[in-house]
């Protein structure tokens, strides 16, 4: 993963046309494929001053970010304006791990375009997608349309299996009660989740993995994108208030 933070600053004279290029800007970035995450915030204490944050998934995506903004209305722009920006991970591969939770999260961007909280999953097996899903419970009128639980119907039916051995889940989110049940159920082998839900996670935020009497136990890793995965909630949280 690449991250990009810092703060850009706009000259008084040209300070109503950033404000108004930048939500193109913030949408097209957001739309880019290998843009994890985009955020641009005004300063509280400066009204000339705009907070960046961005993480794209590599070297490569984030060049062609660069690329594309260079030649973008916005790039002209803001050519001259003084900067202040501190880049990580260039030199850093993208682990397996961090590509398919980027997958979940572009289906938790689904998510969000309808309206429901954006929580995205897939599931692997053999390094490949066998199931995707995002939370749907409101569209579809179904309390248990949780992305997990899509993505393992998904996968069970393209198996012609209901039960799914040697496969990993990636999520955006700590899954809750109900889901942690259905990959028992399932037989998964591996949950991997982005961020923690203090208030439903039914794994590390309130496990109860050690109460349940099954006698299947999938290996739990977490943290994976996980303030990216955690900045989707909060966006979109933000957006409904
Ligand atoms: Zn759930």
């Amino acid at each position: 993963m690449v991250t990009l933070e810092g703060t850009i600053y706009a000259p008084p004279d040209q300070l109503e046309a950033t404000q108004t290029a930048l939500a193109e800007h913030i949408a097209l970035t957001r739309a880019e494929s290998g843009c994890l995450s985009f955020e641009v915030l005004p300063n509280p204490d400066n009204p000339l001053a705009f907070q960046v944050k961005e993480a794209f998934i590599d070297a490569e995506a984030f060049a062609v970010h660069q690329a594309r903004t260079g030649a973008s209305y916005w790039g002209k722009l803001t050519r001259g304006f003084e900067r202040e920006y501190q880049t990580h991970g260039l030199d850093q591969p993208v682990s397996l791990d961090e590509s398919f939770m980027h997958l979940a999260l572009k289906l938790a961007d689904r998510a969000a375009e309808t309206g429901e909280v954006p929580v995205g999953a897939v599931l692997i097996r053999d390094e490949q997608v066998i199931g995707e899903g995002y939370n749907q419970p409101i569209s579809g009128l179904d309390p248990t349309a949780h992305a997990e639980i899509v993505a393992l119907r998904q996968a069970a039916l393209s198996r012609g299996n209901y039960r799914l051995p040697a496969s990993t889940l990636y999520v955006t989110i700590e899954p809750c009660l109900m889901c942690v049940g259905a990959l028992i159920h399932a037989r998964v082998d591996h949950v991997v989740f982005g961020a923690r839900e203090p208030k439903t996670g039914a794994l590390l935020s309130h496990p109860c993995l050690d109460a349940y009497p099954s006698n299947h136990r999938f290996k739990v890793t977490s943290g994976v994108l996980g303030e990216v995965c955690g900045q989707r909630m909060s966006r979109f949280f933000a957006a409904k208030r």
